[in-house]
């Protein structure tokens, strides 16, 4: 199996964050009339903890390579300019 890149790996768990969102949706508009609903809904719960899901990174794109990494980077992580931490990130009100 090839190794997937930052990016790619990022845009793969920003898809399973947005079909979590939409399956919790889902099950919030579910009527409970069998009682199959909410055993369905506990062990949607049980695999959302399991998953562990952290948010989203913030990313920001290289001004030297234009490659993306993450915001508090203070070299790239390909092509190793040095890169100034936004003060927003770096001393977050
Ligand atoms: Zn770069």
């Amino acid at each position: 199996m090839s190794q997937l890149t930052f990016e790619q790996r990022d845009i793969r768990w920003n898809g399973v964050r947005s079909a979590c969102a939409a399956i919790d949706d889902a099950l919030a508009r579910l009527p409970e009339t069998t009682g199959v609903e909410q055993e369905l809904r506990a062990r949607w719960a049980e695999l959302i903890e399991a998953l562990a899901l952290e948010p989203a990174r913030v990313l920001r794109v290289c001004p030297t390579c234009k490659r993306v990494g993450m915001i508090e980077a203070t070299r790239c992580g390909h092509c190793w300019a040095k890169l100034v931490v936004p003060e927003s990130v770096a001393s977050p009100a």
